[in-house]
């Protein structure tokens, strides 16, 4: 997260905004616009060469009323209580808008992973869990993997849970191991996500995928699965970039006959960090941070972080661009959203366009409920079914309201937690 930029308060201005249009009851909006919990904790860790070492760590509830809360934890050293809060809110439109039966909460720690041993990581995630498992469980708040953070890690955060409560319980966090209690297709799903609803897009502005050129922020696993989905749709993946640990900067990386998903990930560690040497060896260009921006592609898929198209990056993207596709989790100020809307660029909002990665953490908690599981055919057939009815469902309200995508995203997830609300006797 860029310093300037206040996520939590780029999520409230957001939800006031949309708020304001749908003269929303004054008592829900209260409501909805602060988390519904809070949790901020130390975690001792011991280190490798014996020492102890304190780290921050959060889990944030905004709501439970469709459901237990639902969402990731991030391991990343600038993450403070206001990136969760805003990455907890922006669960629950995003659980609203795919339409299943849960909330919105987020979990991080302010610590680099790539700086700890397995070992030291092992410990982290165990702490965690200890500091925070009696407010957690599958009826009460379910969290899954997020930047910095692992289907091994969920593995070992399932196990301790299991074992602080004294009984296996697989439904308690999303994002496991494969044969570990994860479902297949969970990898791919927030990468494929964003695939079906650009390919539903572009259905709609009438562009023909073949010729199609795509530019990629970050190379982890939502950019990856991006990059291989969108040349699966015919398209051309110009660039990918990603943060080099080393060199403490971001790259852009492209071909001129677009990038090659498969060797890229063979080069990328699990941190998504490509070796730039290995790629230059193989006749990439190695370009600037932001680069990725300016490229003539017809559609932008930032998915690194927060902020990254703002008032200063959005001038420089070209003309040709149709479609931002919101790979990450509030990757535009809303002063780049206004310039996007004047300059009449279709936006996929964050919360509609990521949402396949909780989507599929949802089959797996249901997998693990049935102690049946699907195969990966079945759940990419169902993730594809509900991503493609959100996406549908959000059109239809832009369409009938006239409004910008992301605010009649907000109309529909807004309407759908206030009704459940309502049901439940809130309001
Ligand atoms: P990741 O840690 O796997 O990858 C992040 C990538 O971004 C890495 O390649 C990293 O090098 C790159 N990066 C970091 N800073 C950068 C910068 N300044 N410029 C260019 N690249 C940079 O994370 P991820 O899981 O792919 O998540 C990416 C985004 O998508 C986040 O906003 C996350 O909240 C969101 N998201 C993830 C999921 C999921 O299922 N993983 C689901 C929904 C939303």
């Amino acid at each position: 997260m860029s310093e300037q930029i206040n996520a939590f308060k780029m999520a409230q201005t957001q939800f006031d905004h949309v708020a304001r249009m749908l003269n929303l009851d004054p008592q829900a909006a209260a409501m909805l616009r602060w988390p519904t919990r809070e949790f901020r904790f130390q975690i001792p860790v011991k280190m490798d060469d014996g020492s102890i070492r304190v780290f921050f760590g959060y889990r944030v509830q905004h709501s439970d009323v469709r459901g237990p809360s639902k969402g990731g934890i991030r391991f990343h050293p600038s993450e403070t209580l206001d990136t969760v809060r805003a990455l907890a809110m922006w669960m629950t439109w995003k659980t609203a808008v795919a339409d299943i039966p849960l909330g919105g909460g987020k979990g991080g720690v302010a610590v680099d992973s790539a700086s700890l041993s397995i070992g030291e990581q092992e410990r982290l995630c165990r702490g965690w869990i200890q500091q925070i498992y009696r407010n957690i469980g599958p009826r009460q708040d379910v969290p899954a993997p997020d930047v910095g953070t692992n289907p091994r890690m969920m593995g070992w955060m399932m196990d301790e849970y299991s074992k602080l409560v004294g009984e296996y319980t697989p439904g308690v966090i999303t994002g496991k191991p494969v044969g570990g209690g994860g479902s297949l297709g969970r990898t791919e799903a927030t990468g494929f996500g964003v695939v079906y609803n650009i390919r539903e897009a572009m259905k709609h502005l009438d562009i023909n995928p073949q010729n199609a050129i795509a530019a990629i922020q970050g190379f982890g696993n939502v950019a990856q699965y991006a990059a291989i989905g969108f040349i699966n749709l015919g398209g051309k993946v110009a660039c990918v970039s990603y943060w080099d640990r080393d060199d403490q900067k971001a790259y852009t990386v492209s071909h001129e006959d677009g990038i090659d998903p498969l060797f890229l990930q063979s080069i990328t560690d699990v941190y998504g960090t490509i070796d730039k040497d290995k790629a230059r060896d193989s006749g990439y260009k190695i370009e600037d941070s932001m680069a990725w921006i300016s490229k003539e592609a017809d559609v932008l898929i930032p998915a690194a972080l927060e902020g990254q198209i703002n008032a200063e990056t959005v001038e420089q993207i070209s003309a040709r661009v149709k479609i931002v596709a919101e790979g990450a989790n509030g990757p535009t100020t809303p002063e780049a959203d206004a310039a996007l809307q004047e300059r009449g660029i279709f936006n996929i909002p964050d919360f509609l366009c990521n949402a396949g990665g909780v989507t599929v953490s949802y089959f797996e908690s249901v997998q693990n409920d049935m102690n049946f599981y699907w195969s990966r055919e079945e759940v990419l057939s169902k993730l594809d079914d509900k991503m493609t009815k959100a996406f549908r469902d959000v059109l239809d309200m832009a369409l009938r309201e006239k409004a910008y995508m992301r605010d009649a995203a907000y109309m529909v997830a807004i309407d759908k937690v206030v009704k459940a609300m309502e049901l439940r006797g809130w309001l």
